[in-house]
Order: C-alpha cells, then structure tokens, then sequence
C-alpha cells in the first residue's frame, strides 16, 4: 500500500456538511459524485496534500445508513492507495483477511475499489483503491 489515499466520513445531511467542511478547509467540495451500486452520494475535499470523502445515504439500505444507525456520524473508513488491487487482494486473502469486495468495483472520484471486513482490521473500514487509468 502506498498511502492514505483519503478518510471517508459519514454524514447525514450533505449539503450542511459540505457547508460546514468548507469553513473548516476554508475551501469548497471540488466535485459531488453518486454512486448508485452503494446507495451513496459523496463529497470531496483537499486538506492540502490530504483528501476527504463524506459520504450521505441515497437510501436505507444504503451500508451508509446502516452506519449512522448504528454509530451516528464520524469517520467511516480510511482508504490506501495501491499500484495493483488484484494482487493485493490476494495477498490480503492469504494472509487471512476477509474481504467485502473479492473482485473489486467502480468507486467514485475515478477508482476500482475494495473494501476489507471490518472485523478482520480491529475494527478499521479500509478501502482499497487504485487509479483507473484513461
Ligand atoms: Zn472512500
């Protein structure tokens, strides 16, 4: 893994965030993004070199919803940037990781990602993700 690729954060209401995380940054959301297989609309912003998602709920069942049910808002998942995600999920398969994602899917800001089981990273959402290339 090469590094944080960005932090996801779970948010109820996106566009209060969005408004609130601009003050915070002192910039705005450079891009909004759906993404309709996981039932999300995300937000992104650059912290300097740092990059954060927030993350709303499109529907219930979205795995967002069920996380703010369950934990309230805060911080979702942390993702890390890799050169080849197949081989890194087979590497993370043979060390015993369980993974949510075994062939990995589009996600938003132009990736392919991964998620690993929680419950096999201490309790840690991590995100694989790697450039699609154009
Ligand atoms: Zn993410």
């Amino acid at each position: 893994m090469k590094k944080i690729e960005h932090i996801g954060i779970a948010v109820k209401d996106i566009d209060a965030s969005n408004a609130l995380f601009a003050m915070l940054f002192d910039k705005p959301h450079y891009k909004i993004e759906a993404v309709e297989s996981e039932g999300v609309k995300t937000s992104f912003f650059k912290a300097g070199p740092n990059k954060i998602e927030l993350l709303q709920a499109t529907n219930e069942d979205s795995p967002i919803a069920k996380f703010i049910e369950k934990k309230g808002e805060g911080i979702h998942h942390i993702a890390f940037a890799v050169d080849d995600i197949h081989a890194e999920i087979e590497r993370l398969k043979s060390n015993g990781f369980k993974m949510i994602h075994e062939v990995p899917k589009k996600g938003a800001d132009n990736k392919i990602i991964a998620f690993l089981h929680p419950k096999s990273t201490n309790g840690v959402l991590v995100e694989l993700c790697q450039d699609i290339e154009d």
